[in-house]
């Protein structure tokens, strides 16, 4: 039986000692102020884009919400980031995602300025993850690190397999691991042996966007299993991409959806913001 790792108490104890600094800068006479930008009135961004709002809160630090209608031209938008990034009284910029279609995200990305880039999304920032320099890290494969480090599990020398290669989680999630000396396998659609794959990681993290996909006969005896996935089922409970019933009778590590992954991104972004004004 696996033991769980909690990701709403390691979130909280991060957000305490980012509390902390917050206090600090501020009384250094640092500004910390987080600027977040959404576009359209999907039901899912908007609870993201609230919950980001109470960290700072919590935290100390300053937000500010631009809300910009559906209709919103990609050249509006760009004009909105421009000024933003030469507003001295914001540190960090924030756009949430998914965007309308015919606002082209790549676009978007690169005209926050990397300095200000807290979702560590820009490719200057991919770039210094990739190289091994020190820049924003995008927040939730970080935040995977943090919850594998506060629960004592070595990543040195352990086989790790990441399901997924999107650019917000599976890739930079593999530069990560393999910063921590993990042997990575990244694996996708198009692998040929999934399970044989999977079977093989001491450490298996999911983010692969398929509900439940992952049962016990995926995951090795004794491995740590943390799924990325978030899924609201038909009866309004959230899942991840892990089926825990399953998985949690053969992984010695497990996260829960909701409660692992999730809150260690808001952690990890409020961690960011105080990089951003540092
Ligand atoms: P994407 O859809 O961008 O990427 C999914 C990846 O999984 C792709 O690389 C895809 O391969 C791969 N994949 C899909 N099906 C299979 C399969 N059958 N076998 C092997 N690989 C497969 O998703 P994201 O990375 O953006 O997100 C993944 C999940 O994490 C989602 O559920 C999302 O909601 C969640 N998420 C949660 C966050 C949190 O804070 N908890 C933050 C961000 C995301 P290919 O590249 O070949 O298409």
């Amino acid at each position: 039986m696996a033991r769980l790792i909690d990701g709403k108490k390691i979130a909280a104890q991060i957000k305490e000692e980012v509390k902390g600094e917050v206090e600090e800068l501020l009384a250094q006479g640092r500004k910390i102020c987080l600027a977040v930008v959404q576009v359209g009135e999907d039901p899912a961004s908007s609870v993201y884009v609230r919950n980001k709002q109470r960290a700072c809160e919590y935290v100390g630090i300053k937000s500010v919400l631009k809300k910009l209608p559906d209709e919103t031209k990609e050249e509006e938008l760009l004009a909105v980031i421009k000024d933003m990034n030469q507003d001295d009284g914001i540190q960090g910029i924030l756009v949430q995602l998914p965007l309308p279609a015919h606002i082209e995200e790549d676009k978007v990305i690169r005209a926050i300025s990397p300095e200000k880039d807290v979702d560590g999304f820009h490719p200057e920032n991919v770039g210094r993850l990739c190289i091994g320099e020190k820049g924003f890290l995008p927040c939730t494969p970080a935040g995977v690190i943090k919850l594998l480090k506060y629960s004592g599990i070595e990543i040195e020398g352990k086989e790790c397999v990441v399901v997924g290669r999107s650019n917000i989680v599976g890739k930079p999630m593999s530069l990560l691991l393999l910063r921590e000396n993990g042997t990575v396998t990244v694996v996708h659609s198009r692998t040929k042996n999934l399970q044989e794959i999977t079977k093989r990681a001491d450490i298996l993290i999911v983010a692969m966007g398929k509900p439940m996909f992952i049962t016990a006969e995926y995951v090795k005896e004794g491995a740590a299993v943390i799924d990325v996935g978030i899924h609201r089922k038909e009866d309004g409970h959230l899942c991840g991409d892990v089926d825990f019933e399953s998985v949690k009778e053969t992984a010695a590590y497990i996260t829960p959806v909701p409660g692992g992954v999730g809150p260690m991104t808001i952690a990890m972004l409020m961690r960011n913001c105080v990089l951003a004004a540092e």
